[in-house]
């Protein structure tokens, strides 16, 4: 049996970088750059208003106090979109909106709140500046938040919801980006109904293809659905057959020692078993290996598989620490690691067998420390505790119980706000 560490080696060993694609800037969310990107423009393309006021020369304010206005002549009003057509000369002025650019002449603004704006006359043709302003007072100056020609965001910068906001304050629409796989989801099993039938007794629900579908596009994957195989090699070998063209494959059930556990066998007939079991808990019967396939062009190529194991839970975890890494790396993503944190543990862990678990928490921050609650029994079936949870307890392999009180590690699954359940 292999570490997770090996494993987790294993797989991005096999797994490549995918190729770019041009996207429309809020489609590209989360995708990962490709290419430079430089400004072709100056922005603030000129100099413009800092706030709304007056449009002045400096130099007319000197002196000017409450006590002592300086009185210039109103030319013009400027707002934000237009440009004015009046020259601020000496003894004038242009009202000036915040955004508007700057007219020619003027080299300053002065703010309402520092002239007579308000004690304005309706129509009277002069304003009452009541404060000395320096040259470029409230003044926004052209390229000052970019130059043309500069770099603005680098390849390989993740996009997020600022980077799109840059992007189009550069006038771009479509930006290279290294494009989403597609992951197939194949579960197995007779016992397994679709949530829009009723249940048969005997019969369960299939959670697994819902879950995982949720995690790979919730990492950034398209998710292609291939529904339920039955128990047998030639059900699973026909829904294979179905997700050869995606970038990888997830199957669920079928890798453990059951009796029509075959996914291994054909994985094994089909292409090549990169290795079978690792050493954690839940998740043990984790496959990874290709499977052989052709592209729609007639290409041969291999298919990246991952069979997960069918617990519902076991499924999630292991999709969490094989399958999200594998996609991030297809993306072209760098940090592939969820983030460790350590916390002081609430109840006694014990590790019977050498693996290594993966307890399912509620971690919290009290009193300046992290605190992680288990979720309550650690059954792999039971998939509700997944909903609870917003971080997995780590206990090594060589460790044979933590105790109350003990500082563990957590790997965080999930810091948004939403992630603490309301309790019911
Ligand atoms: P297996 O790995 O196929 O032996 O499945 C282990 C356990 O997980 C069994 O109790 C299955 O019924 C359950 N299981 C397998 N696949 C799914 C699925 N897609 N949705 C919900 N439960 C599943
Ligand atoms: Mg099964």
């Amino acid at each position: 049996m292999i570490s997770v560490e090996q494993a987790l080696e294993k797989i991005l060993s096999h797994t490549d970088v995918l190729e770019e694609e041009p996207r429309p800037i809020l489609d590209a969310m989360g995708q990962v750059l490709a290419e430079d990107i430089y400004s072709t423009i100056d922005i603030p393309p000129l100099d413009n208003s800092a706030m709304d006021g007056y449009a002045v020369r400096s130099e007319d304010t000197c002196g000017a106090s409450r006590e002592s206005p300086r009185f210039l002549r109103v030319i013009d009003t400027v707002m934000a979109g237009s440009i004015s057509e009046y020259e601020v000369k000496p003894g004038t002025a242009v009202r000036i909106m915040t955004g508007a650019p700057l007219p020619k002449g003027a080299d300053a603004v002065v703010r309402f709140e520092d002239t007579d704006e308000t004690e304005r006359e309706e129509g009277s043709a002069e304003t009452g500046i009541l404060l000395q302003v320096e040259p470029g007072a409230d003044v926004r100056h052209a390229g000052e938040d970019i130059a043309k020609g500069s770099k603005v965001l680098g390849e390989g910068t993740v996009i997020r919801p600022p980077e799109v906001g840059a992007l189009a304050s550069l006038g771009r629409s479509k930006v290279m980006v290294i494009r989403r796989p597609t992951v197939a989801i194949l579960v197995t099993g007779a016992e397994l109904v679709d949530v829009n039938q009723p249940l048969p007794v005997g019969k369960i629900y299939n959670s697994n293809t819902y879950s995982i579908a949720a995690l790979v596009r919730h990492y950034g994957g398209i998710p292609k659905i291939l529904g339920v195989a039955l128990d047998s090699e030639d059900a699973l070998v026909s829904g294979l057959h179905q997700g050869l063209d995606a970038d990888m494959l997830v199957t669920t059930g079928g890798v453990s020692m059951g009796d029509y556990d075959v996914v291994k066998d054909v994985l094994a007939k089909q292409g090549e078993v990169v290795f079978w079991k690792v050493r954690m808990k839940p998740g043990k019967p984790v496959a990874f290996g290709r499977i052989k396939g052709v592209d729609k062009g007639g290409v041969a190529r291999n298919v990246l598989h991952l069979g997960l194991p069918g617990n519902p839970v076991s499924a999630m975890i292991t999709f969490e620490l094989f399958a999200r890494p594998a996609i991030l790396k297809m993306m072209g993503k760098k940090n592939l690691a969820k983030p460790v944190i350590e916390a002081v543990i609430e109840a006694p862990i014990v590790n019977e067998d050498g693996r290594r678990i993966f307890a399912r928490a509620i971690v919290e921050k009290r009193g300046g420390q992290y605190v992680a609650r288990l979720t309550g029994p650690q059954g792999s079936g039971i998939l509700t505790s997944m909903t609870l949870a917003n971080g997995l307890v780590i206990v090594p392999e060589d460790k044979t119980r933590v105790e109350k009180g003990d500082i563990v590690q957590v790997m965080i699954l999930d810091w948004s706000e939403e992630s603490c359940r309301i309790d019911i």
